[in-house]
């Protein structure tokens, strides 16, 4: 017989979602599967759980069956253990510790494309905040409302970059980067040559975010395979309205706020081949974004996958918001050395050239 009482687990889980105020789905999720467990004997229960048959019962799924499983073998559900960890009054710590364990920011703007300030100053203010380095995103050509640099701006861009670097204090580095635009077909929208050239190389999807469910997953499964892609950004493109308290105004050009729902993909799929490929998921920062939803990265922290925790900010002042993104991956337990934000920059440039697969 198991020491431990799955469906006391399951309750348990559900009353630790709810008390941090969690969607109701999540949390029905696991009071329904408590619920199936408990009308019937518990050697039926144990039987299923050995046969693999939980999930033929109604309301029990994929992520409530592991639990009961680890429940029965005696072991702390890893869903349990995570919610605990990540409980109460800590999280402010948590938090806190995670931002202080930032080094660098990987998703950023300058004037070149629809950020509000040159290079150097974005540089500047990433010294203050005392980053060892910034990456420096800019847009790619098909994104012309945010002048996506061409080719040979790019170009232009990266010889510019080393005369400021120059200059900058020592200890400090902008590396090269941008953010591609990841194509209708999933591929990445700027020359494989001056991909391949750039230290770290987000891509993220800005058109057809309404796309159907098996196009969007088949394009992003794409564009995560491409060799180049280092960090998935911003990966459902959702707008949310609110914000937290004293930030006020839409802050920069572009990035306006308004609502946008979630596009639609299967996240199990995208994360799986993230992890396969080593490709980080970017946890946006910005208060109107929040993107992924926390329940999203939960399962890209399930799924094996590592991180960025990266600002997208389009001004200098905007390179401090990296707390709250700190706040949501707190919130889901995501360990500091799975944040590759937290490396140092030649431990950065050096995961982005061949992204071991955790
Ligand atoms: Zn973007
Ligand atoms: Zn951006």
């Amino acid at each position: 017989m198991s020491a431990r009482d799955p469906i006391a687990d399951l309750r348990r889980i559900a009353f630790l979602l709810e008390r941090a105020n969690e969607a109701t789905y999540r949390v029905r999720a696991f009071r329904s599967a408590a619920k199936a467990l408990a009308a019937l004997p518990p050697a039926e229960v144990a039987e299923r759980a050995r046969t693999g048959k939980l999930t033929e019962l109604a309301g029990v799924g994929d992520v409530t069956a592991r639990c009961v499983a680890e429940s029965l073998a005696g072991e702390e559900p890893v869903y349990l253990r995570r919610l605990v960890a990540t409980e109460g009054s800590d999280l402010d710590v948590a938090a806190t510790d995670l931002r202080t364990a930032l080094r660098g920011d990987c998703h950023t703007h300058s004037d070149w494309s629809d950020g509000g300030s040159p290079i150097e100053e974005m540089a500047l203010a990433a010294v203050e905040l005392g980053h060892e380095y910034l990456v420096l995103t800019d847009h790619s050509p098909r994104l012309k409302v945010a002048r996506g640099l061409t080719a040979d701006r790019l170009r232009r861009q990266l010889d510019h970059v080393e005369q400021v670097n120059a200059a900058l204090p020592e200890g400090f580095r902008i590396l090269t980067g941008i953010e591609v635009d990841i194509l209708a077909d999933g591929s990445l929208d700027q020359d494989e040559e001056l991909l391949a050239r750039l230290d770290v190389v987000v891509g993220s999807v800005h058109s057809g975010l309404n796309d159907e469910r098996s196009k969007m997953t088949r394009r992003m499964l794409a564009a995560i395979a491409n060799p180049h892609l280092d960090i998935l950004g911003h990966c459902t493109g959702r707008m949310v309205s609110s914000r937290p308290a004293g930030v006020t105004g839409p802050g920069d050009r572009g990035h306006r706020a308004r609502t946008r729902k979630e596009s639609d993909f299967d996240a199990d799929a995208v994360f799986a081949a993230c992890a396969e490929h080593g490709v980080a998921v970017e946890i946006n920062s910005r208060p109107e974004r929040q993107d992924p939803p926390k329940r999203l990265i939960r399962r890209a922290l399930e799924a094996g996958c590592v991180f960025a925790i990266n600002t997208d900010a389009h001004a200098p002042g905007q390179l401090d918001w990296q707390r709250f993104g700190c706040e949501r991956a707190a919130r889901c337990g995501v360990p500091a050395n799975r944040v590759v934000n937290t490396w140092s920059a030649e431990e950065l440039v050096a995961w982005a050239v061949d992204r071991p697969a955790r």
